[in-house]
């Protein structure tokens, strides 16, 4: 095992402190105490000079776009690559410069005076141990936040102040602090071990096996990749024997079903589904949708939306789902991802969309919330905390027996900010390796933004924000993916034709 316990995360505080921590409870400011210090944190889910993308503003699909891309098409299939690419940009444009992550940094000698004096103070400070809460907030909590936010690169500053929010019992500073540091900087292996800790102290085993599994599966040449995937399904493992005891102990589960359906066995069905784990819970919610929705039978159709799910799937990891890929006849642009692998998109989707490249990119999307383990997270979560009265009110809303209700429920689920990145960061990975255009999910977050007309976005469960847009050209233009590849225009109009 790499990843630190809790006492050999003290030790790393340690050693960036140069000395042995004395953890004594009764030296410590009790959290409530410290409530006045939290207007000071910058917002997790506020990284700083996000500039708005302009570039799929300037997107104009009528302007002959797809028959240029079709053109396109046709020099790369004869491995023209080249005139390809020109062709593509006639119409593509180019996207804004990467707003500026600065490059992480470790070496207190490469901060300036004032970034130095910053940390001196505060660790100056958590050595003295300070009484006060005021001294607390003053010499240790500050500079550490001004540090943070004047110089984000400097990697140190921000583990140390989730750890040190941490041993004064502020539980979520410390998890919002290494989640926006996770978010900047994802491939530091140092951030992420501080995040997997912070998640299983705080008992929350499903999260960091979700954060170990996106890394391993995000970054599969990093040489620690396999380690964090046995880690994940290890923590994987820790939160069904949480999800079994609660359900054992406390019958929460029991109590949901009998308000929601009057009958015990539909509860009993929720709980087994889950600890039967994702591939099986995947199968029972996808024959309750299957049951009550109307599915389209075109076997073209779902041969050709079946062949690009594998193809892409087997890019992912988690090869013992069993990946299923459905369509349902509804207007609404939307796609969505059951556990276990199972996936569905809905007619509005396919009518929206134009490209091979746009539904590799949807469909890889959609495939890394199901291997990330979102969707049974959000079932596992509503089910489990006090949130479950989302869950039965949707039951009840429904009526219908308790498995299917959850259905309902994920049919309308939307994922965290946090979620959807994730689901980005992975799916784009794969878009790029499977050799189609990385434009593909953008375009169609281009069209759903129009469709909607800046408001709120008519694809429910994922929300096109300009936010969103100018993230998924970073991470286009950070990791190098090209913009030019297979776009296959006339192959998606010859399944799917306007
Ligand atoms: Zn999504």
């Amino acid at each position: 095992m790499f990843f630190c316990k809790r006492s050999h995360r003290n030790k790393l505080l340690a050693i960036i402190l140069g000395f042995y921590l004395a953890i004594n409870p009764n030296n410590l400011v009790s959290a409530k105490n410290l409530s006045f210090i939290k207007p000071n944190i910058p917002a997790t889910d506020k990284i700083s000079n996000f500039t708005i993308a302009q570039a799929f503003k300037q997107l104009d699909f009528s302007n002959n776009y797809y028959e240029k891309l079709a053109e396109a098409d046709y020099f790369y299939q004869r491995g023209d690559l080249s005139q390809a690419k020109q062709i593509q940009q006639q119409v593509k444009p180019a996207f804004a410069p990467n707003a500026t992550i600065p490059a992480a940094v470790d070496d207190l000698a490469k901060l300036d005076a004032k970034g130095q004096q910053y940390w001196q103070t505060a660790t100056e400070a958590i050595k003295a141990d300070p009484e006060l809460e005021s001294e607390i907030t003053s010499s240790i909590f500050e500079p550490l936040q001004s540090l943070v936010k004047e110089d984000p690169g400097f990697i140190p500053g921000h583990i140390l102040l989730a750890d040190t929010y941490d041993l004064y019992g502020e539980e979520k500073l410390a998890l919002a602090t290494i989640e926006r540091a996770a978010e900047m900087y994802p491939v530091r292996e140092d951030i992420l071990d501080t995040k997997i800790d912070l998640l299983l102290l705080y008992g929350k085993p499903l999260e960091a096996s979700i954060a170990a599994r996106e890394f391993a599966y995000s970054y599969p040449n990093n040489p620690k990749h396999q380690a964090y995937e046995q880690a994940a399904n290890q923590y994987f493992e820790q939160y069904k024997k949480k999800l079994n005891s609660k359900i054992t102990t406390s019958g929460i589960l029991g109590s949901i079903g009998q308000i929601a359906t009057g009958n015990e066995l539909g509860a009993l069905e929720i709980g087994q589904m889950l600890l039967a784990g994702e591939k099986s819970a995947g199968q029972s919610f996808a024959q309750s949708i299957k049951a009550q929705s109307q599915m389209v039978s075109d076997q073209r159709q779902l041969k050709y939306l079946n062949d690009i799910g594998q193809k892409l799937a087997k890019l992912m990891g988690r090869n013992e789902f069993e990946y299923e890929f459905n369509i349902v006849n509804d207007p609404t642009p939307n796609a969505f991802a059951l556990p276990g692998g199972k996936i569905f998109f809905h007619t509005g989707m396919l009518e929206l969309m134009d490209s091979e490249a746009e539904l590799a990119g949807v469909l890889a999307h959609e495939i890394a919330h199901s291997v990330l383990s979102h969707s049974y997270q959000q079932i596992g979560e509503s089910a489990l905390t006090g949130t479950a009265s989302n869950l039965i009110t949707s039951m009840i809303g429904r009526g219908a027996g308790a498995a299917s209700n959850v259905g309902g429920l994920l049919l309308n689920q939307k994922f965290s900010r946090n979620k959807e990145k994730q689901s980005d960061i992975l799916g784009l990975r794969v878009l790029d390796a499977a050799g189609y255009s990385a434009d593909g999910l953008y375009n169609v977050m281009a069209k759903l933004k129009q469709l909607s007309g800046g408001g709120a976005s008519l694809l429910s469960s994922h929300p096109a924000s300009e936010e969103r847009m100018r993230y998924l050209e970073e991470l286009i233009q950070t990791n190098g993916y090209n913009r030019y590849g297979y776009e296959g225009v006339e192959a998606y109009r010859a399944v799917f034709p306007r």
